[in-house]
């Protein structure tokens, strides 16, 4: 064989591993929620910095480098940041946790049909031998006239 072709067809079976591999290597890349973590993330790791940065406001006033007005107007300035950023953060979650509420009740009513089918066919039912009402077969005695049920 060519040794051409030979590289031809390792740089194939090479690429068709990548296809197969990829998935298994990166599967966070592959989940849904990851651009809502970087989201989150990026909330989280801002909110750090203002409150860091109103450290800082504070460590240059007690140092004597920034007046009262301009250190009050800063400071405002910051802790509005922070609560925008707060709001976001909880606008966020209750957003997330919501769509977590929808997915759970989804599933259940998904996991509720075929339960409820099953669960019709286990309780079955039978006609009294007296005054043939139809009681479901877990009864020991006919509801409607007290007799016996046989098939107990
Ligand atoms: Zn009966």
């Amino acid at each position: 064989m060519p040794v051409v072709a030979q590289f031809a067809l390792g740089a194939l079976a090479l690429l068709g591993t990548y296809f197969v591999l990829a998935p298994l290597i990166f599967p966070r890349m592959r989940a849904a929620g990851v651009g809502d973590a970087l989201e989150m993330e990026d909330i989280l790791s801002r909110r750090a910095e203002v409150y860091g940065s109103i450290k800082d406001l504070e460590f240059e006033r007690a140092r004597g480098r920034l007046g009262d007005q301009e250190f009050e107007e800063l400071r405002d300035d910051y802790i509005q940041e922070a609560s925008r950023l707060l709001s976001k953060e909880d606008a966020f979650r209750s957003e997330k946790v919501q769509k977590q509420i929808e997915a759970e009740v989804a599933k259940r009513r998904e996991n509720g049909r075929p339960k409820g089918a099953s669960a019709a066919k286990v309780g079955g039912t039978s006609k009294c031998g007296s005054c043939g009402a139809t009681v479901l077969d877990r009864f020991r005695f006919c509801p409607e006239c007290g007799e016996k049920m046989e098939s107990v």
